[in-house]
């Protein structure tokens, strides 16, 4: 008997079974051609069924081709192929002095899968990871391929775009040179007393801070702050320093965890919470995540403070952080500088699912975009109402996929065509 083909957190099984991997561009072009429905799988990290081809369609992995990193010390810049995750292309870029801008919480996750679902780190200045992409090779669904670059007028849709326009053979990301963080940890800052001013000061502190909390009481057990060391250092009169080493979720073991108490080290190995070589988060999880107004972060917080009690029971971790506002039409920061908080709930979907409802209905009023990539119940009706630029990518779909050979049914809720 076959195993199950899953994602990474094994919440969703492949109907479509085990993926197809071609070992060449050419194979891969012919596979799509001769294909009616057709989805890619990157690193699998997402908790929905955004992958999902369905049953009678191809799930397509790109770890066979060849990974293809090229870095233009001179452009500042990297052409990256569609298959290959965060840690090995950030040891690259940093083999070569460059760096890129920011990174999510674990390395471990494909770059084409992540800005597909806008994936996000912290900051208020830094936009999620797809505001790095310049440039996007797709092979569309007749296998014929094609560029769309910044300044093409259908960029907007090219780069968050769920997967829904073709097979993303390769991205090409702007850098930076290299640069060192500090990573401190501070404990115990009080929701009571955080108004919008104090929470500003709090997530502008550092080049990216994270606050976390269980919710089983008001405030924040953890504040995560990396200091860039060409950036001034943090004033950080809030909370207290932590005295050792800690993991976001209570009970992980922190080696796990990216390097603490200051210690400078490259922007590859700080800016990411979790270790390339170890298990990322729990491991055992499901996880959602909404964006909204970073204006209304109080009013935020307050209303999931409201909701605690239904809340904490099934959390393992809650993570609050700022993304400078995008200009994907489908990123979920799309206009709006923001603030996302992200929860790490138990594995179980069953009783995991109403406390999601529930957060939503705590959220709507300040139009909450979910996380792509991550567990949502919210109606697509309502989703689609909270992207004014949907009518854009329904047309750039049109004009790409006009058979929607790339379009599955996650794909076709969010587009309600
Ligand atoms: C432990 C953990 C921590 C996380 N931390 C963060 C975080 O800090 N910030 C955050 O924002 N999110 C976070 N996420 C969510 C994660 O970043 C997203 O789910 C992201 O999409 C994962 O990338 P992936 O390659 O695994 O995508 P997959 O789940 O494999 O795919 C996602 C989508 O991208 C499409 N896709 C993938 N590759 C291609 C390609 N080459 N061409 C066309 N389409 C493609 C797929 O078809 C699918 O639609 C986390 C997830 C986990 C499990």
């Amino acid at each position: 008997m076959t195993e199950s083909v899953t994602n990474w957190a094994g919440n969703i099984t492949f109907a479509a079974g085990e993926p197809h991997r071609p070992r060449s561009l050419d194979a891969l072009r012919d596979l799509v051609a001769g294909s009616a429905r057709v989805r890619v799988l990157g690193s699998g990290h997402s908790f929905n069924g955004i992958a999902e081809p369905g049953e009678d369609g191809v799930l397509l992995s790109l770890g066979a081709l060849p990974p293809g990193i090229d870095v233009d010390t001179t452009a500042r810049t990297v052409r990256v192929g569609g298959g290959v995750r965060y840690a090995e292309l950030a040891r690259e870029v940093h083999r070569h002095g460059l760096a890129l801008a920011n990174m999510a919480s674990l390395p471990h996750i494909s770059v084409a899968g992540s800005v597909a679902t806008g994936t996000h780190g912290s900051g208020v200045g830094n936009g999620p990871l797809a505001s790095s992409v310049r440039a996007v090779d797709l092979v569309t669904a007749d296998g014929s391929a094609v560029t769309l670059a910044r300044g093409d007028e259908r960029f907007g849709g090219a780069v968050t775009s769920l997967g829904a326009l073709g097979v993303v053979t390769a991205l090409t990301l702007d850098l930076e040179p290299a640069f060192e963080v500090e990573q401190y940890v501070f404990t115990e800052l009080p929701l009571e007393g955080l108004d919008a001013a104090v929470f500003e000061a709090v997530m502008s502190a550092a080049y990216s801070v994270s606050l976390f909390t269980d919710w089983r009481a008001p405030g924040f057990g953890q504040v995560w702050v990396k200091r860039r060391t060409d950036q001034p250092l943090p004033d950080f009169p809030w909370a207290l320093p932590a005295t050792e080493k800690m993991h976001p979720v209570p009970g992980m073991p922190a080696v796990n965890c990216t390097e603490q108490f200051g210690v400078p080290g490259p922007w590859h190995e700080r800016l990411p919470h979790f270790r390339a070589e170890f298990t990322p988060s729990s491991g055992a999880e499901l996880q959602s995540e909404y964006l909204l107004p970073r204006g209304s972060a109080i009013g935020v917080l307050r209303a999931l403070d409201a909701v605690r009690e239904n809340v904490a029971p099934v959390l393992r971790t809650c993570e609050v952080r700022t993304v400078a506002a995008d200009d994907q039409w489908l990123g979920p920061a799309y206009g709006r500088d923001t603030v996302a908080v992200h929860f790490t709930w138990v594995e179980d979907t069953r009783t995991v699912l109403p406390v999601v409802t529930r957060v939503e209905e705590a959220l709507a009023p300040f139009g909450a975009r979910p996380h792509w990539g991550k567990v949502f119940t919210t109606p697509a009706a309502e989703l689609r109402a909270r992207y004014p630029r949907l009518h854009d990518f329904r047309a750039l779909v049109r004009d790409l996929d006009p058979a929607g050979t790339f379009t599955n049914v996650f794909v076709r809720d969010v587009l309600g065509d």
